[in-house]
């Protein structure tokens, strides 16, 4: 566990110890990088092999890995920005009234928790005030701010900031923090061939058109996230004029010196906008060309 090694000492010695936090809210910007942290964490509470670190081999460890532990429930919206459904929550409270079999342990892990609706927070409020003694609840929340304050009442909060070192030297790093096979990690990825791609537009070699339709493979959301730590990354660069380390350095370098800051701002603008529209039903192929014609060179391309 490299990343929030304080978050994790803090909860494993709370387990060696045995005064595990029955409710803890976890709170981070990148969700992704929590419900990973999560993750990792479960096995500390089921590994048969009462080891330091879980064995990952242990039937218990297996099972977590393939997320078919009997003792792990895992509540998220079904889908993004949502918030989880009042009869997810009932079901779920119905469903830890029996002591666990397999342990000493449940898990009940609730994503989007600052998204959970005042009904939903009500129902699951009884279960977080008088839970029973194995239920451990981890909820998961981006911003504390608008988790109901009864629930935060209940719960240990543990803040997780971005760690700081990885992306002083490349933003792209970020990719890292989101879990293995996930949109962003597969795409930061994929950076050289995208930046080549772009690249290969702004020396008039590609067709905006031609290269929208290769990056259709990605959703329109992680094209958005990816050049804006794209863009993001290359303002740095036109600010501090190093090169940083990294993936895609010297395709970054490159796009320095053919992109102005000014050109960049308006792409960052344009990812901004489409990113606000990005649940209205936008037409991917169209954004994507709109992005992409505006880093044209010159007009020779336009219809
Ligand atoms: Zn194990």
């Amino acid at each position: 566990m490299k990343n929030h090694l304080r978050q994790w000492k803090q909860i494993q010695s709370a387990i060696l110890e045995q005064r595990v936090p029955q409710s803890m809210l976890l709170v981070g910007s990148l969700p992704c990088a929590l419900t990973d942290f999560v993750v990792q964490l479960a096995p500390l509470f089921f590994c048969k092999q009462q080891t330091h670190e879980p064995c990952s081999d242990c039937i218990d460890c297996r099972m977590l890995a393939e997320r078919i532990h009997p003792e792990v429930k895992w509540l998220k919206p079904e889908k993004n920005n949502a918030s989880i459904a009042i009869d997810s929550i009932r079901e779920l409270i119905n469903s830890i009234d029996i002591t666990p079999q397999r342990s000493s342990y449940r898990l009940i892990i609730i994503e989007a928790a600052d998204r959970m609706s005042t009904a939903s927070a009500n129902a699951l409020l009884k279960s977080l005030e008088e839970p029973a003694k194995h239920n451990i609840f981890i909820l998961i929340a981006q911003q504390l701010s608008t988790v109901l304050p009864t629930v935060l009442s209940r719960c240990q909060v543990i803040p997780f900031s971005l760690p700081e070192e990885p992306y002083s030297n490349n933003l792209l790093l970020l990719g890292e923090q989101y879990p293995i096979g996930s949109e962003q990690s597969l795409i930061v990825q994929q950076a050289e061939p995208i930046l080549n791609g772009l690249i290969a537009l702004l020396e008039k070699r590609e067709h905006p058109c031609i290269l929208a339709l290769k990056w259709k493979q990605f959703s329109l959301e992680a094209v958005l996230w990816f050049f804006y730590l794209v863009y993001s990354q290359l303002q740095l660069m036109h600010i501090n004029k190093e090169v940083t380390l990294g993936p895609a350095t010297s395709q970054l370098v490159r796009l320095r010196a053919l992109l102005n800051p000014i050109l960049i701002f308006k792409q960052i603008d344009k990812i901004n906008f489409f990113l606000k529209k990005i649940h209205q039903n936008i037409n991917s192929t169209l954004a994507l060309e709109d992005l992409l014609f505006a880093v044209m060179p010159d007009e020779e391309f336009r219809f």
